[in-house]
């Protein structure tokens, strides 16, 4: 059974596929942390994660697993290298990959239920808000040490 759940940024994706995954006893496959990893992999080869055709150039990378995807360096990288088409391609069959090892997980993202894994058993658009989705991704860069006012995440 594969759960998948779309949405925007900051619409609770994550909070609610770890605690269902740990309330089902299912896995969770955390599809950000391969994005992070990506832009970690990719700051560590001296190249800038904005530059569009220096990183497609180095696909395929290997991908950081390491604690340096949970800093706020490796967030922003990682927002950076997600627009990037190659590097959705390349994380797109090893997505697929991860799932269908899996007899049972759950996985979300913005595009897993849409393009990922569109046969997905069940799959939910999560969404709340904008002044919701803003509060709490506030609190979560907060945590993080990013200190950007509340109107600059609302924007
Ligand atoms: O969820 P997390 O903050 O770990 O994700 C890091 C970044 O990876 C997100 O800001 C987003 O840009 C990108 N991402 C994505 N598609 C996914 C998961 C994450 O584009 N399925």
């Amino acid at each position: 059974m594969i759960i998948a759940i779309d949405g925007p940024a900051g619409a609770g994706k994550s909070t609610i596929a770890r605690a269902a995954a740990a309330a089902l006893g299912y896995t969770y496959i955390d599809t950000g942390a391969l994005y992070r990893g990506i832009g970690v992999s990719v700051m560590a080869l001296g190249i800038d994660t904005k530059d569009k055709a220096a990183v497609a150039a180095c696909l395929p990378v290997p991908i950081d697993t390491t604690d340096a995807i949970r800093t706020p360096e490796a967030a922003r990288a990682s927002a950076e290298v997600a627009q990037i088409p190659g590097v959705r391609a390349y994380l797109l069959e090893i997505q697929r990959g991860m799932a269908r090892r899996e007899a049972n997980c759950i996985l979300d993202g913005r595009d897993i239920g849409t393009v990922v894994l569109p046969d997905a058993d069940i799959k939910i658009y999560l969404t709340a808000d904008p002044e919701e989705r803003a509060h709490r991704r506030w609190e979560e860069q907060k945590a993080k040490g990013i200190t950007d006012p509340y109107e600059k995440v609302l924007a």
